[in-house]
């Protein structure tokens, strides 16, 4: 008995060792998408993926030494990676997906969004209506894939100003030259929706239908548009890019981007949502705010401060 007992100790006291091979690293993330809950609507965030985001070279009206230094503040350093976010409403009648990623135009580390949005139980068919903030790549991108429309039962709309802008041949020529896909790739991202006349701009901002209202956002892009979710006096913004980086962006909201069309609208409005968002308490949800980009605003001494929603297993 005493053997055994001793031979038993000593299996215990070695078995860490031997018990099992090296486990290879999984090298992947969660399936990407996250949900929550607003009123009777639910909220699904997808991730559309990760890619560097290089602060030093995009920031404008803030010295690079200053945005790595508030980078540093927040424990965040050079490459960085921004999260690219688009978000799925569900409000019981119609499946809303505002944004749509990047789709095929920024590589490997990007377009996951069909993927993501099957992981999370639903199928492209299902999509009613597509809400564009903007035209950007890594906003409309995704609605398109070898020019098919990837939503194909969806009305795509986003303002007429932002259309106007970015359909007009005369102003690819008037911009600045690293925009110029940015124009072919707007184009070819909705003529797949003209062409099935699925294609509805809308002329005024205000109530789109109920639940959804469209708020003027401009200086990213001329017609940049922010969407107000509300359901049962819930409100979530999708405010699209208000702020690209949250730990530059919230201590220093006068920080811009080389790609905002105009700095001084940009800036104007990034103060105006911030406070709209602060007052009201509203949820945010951020297109380049790490995933999955929802969470609150506060104003703590003097300086914006993000507050990520908590974690809701049943939400
Ligand atoms: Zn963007």
């Amino acid at each position: 008995m005493k053997l055994l007992k001793q031979l038993l100790l000593a299996c215990a006291l070695v078995s860490p060792f031997i018990a099992h091979a090296a486990a290879p690293m999984a090298k992947s993330q969660a399936p990407g998408y996250y949900r929550t809950a607003l009123g009777d609507f639910e909220i699904t965030a997808l991730s559309d993926g990760t890619h560097p985001f290089p602060v030093d070279t995009v920031m404008t009206n803030i010295t690079p030494q200053q945005a790595l230094k508030d980078l540093e503040d927040v424990d965040l350093k050079l490459p960085l990676q921004g999260s690219i976010n688009a978000f799925l409403i569900n409000t019981g009648t119609k499946l809303i997906l505002i944004d749509s990623g990047a789709g095929e135009l920024y590589g490997d580390c990007c377009g996951k969004l069909v993927s993501r949005l099957r992981a999370a139980g639903y199928q492209p068919e299902q999509v009613d209506e597509i809400y564009i903030t903007h035209l950007h790549k890594d906003h409309a991108g995704g609605i398109m894939s070898q020019g098919a429309a990837v939503f194909p039962n969806a009305v795509l709309r986003l303002s007429q100003a932002e259309a106007d802008y970015w359909l007009t041949p005369a102003n690819k020529a008037k911009a600045p030259a690293f925009l110029s896909t940015f124009f072919d790739a707007a184009q070819a991202a909705v003529a797949p929706y003209q062409a099935a006349g699925h294609y509805q701009p809308y002329q005024d901002f205000g109530q789109l239908e109920p639940g959804v209202e469209a708020l003027p956002a401009p200086g990213h892009t001329p017609g940049h548009a922010a969407y107000l979710i509300t359901s049962k006096s819930q409100q979530l913004l999708v405010w699209g890019d208000i702020v690209h980086v949250a730990g530059i962006q919230f201590p220093h909201p006068s920080a811009t981007v080389k790609y905002d069309s105009s700095e001084a609208n940009a800036q104007t409005t990034r103060a105006r949502l911030l406070q709209l968002a602060t007052q009201k308490h509203l949820t945010v949800a951020a297109a380049h705010i790490a995933f999955p980009g929802l969470g609150h605003i506060r104003q703590h001494q003097g300086e914006y401060e993000w507050l990520p929603i908590n974690y809701d297993e049943v939400p």
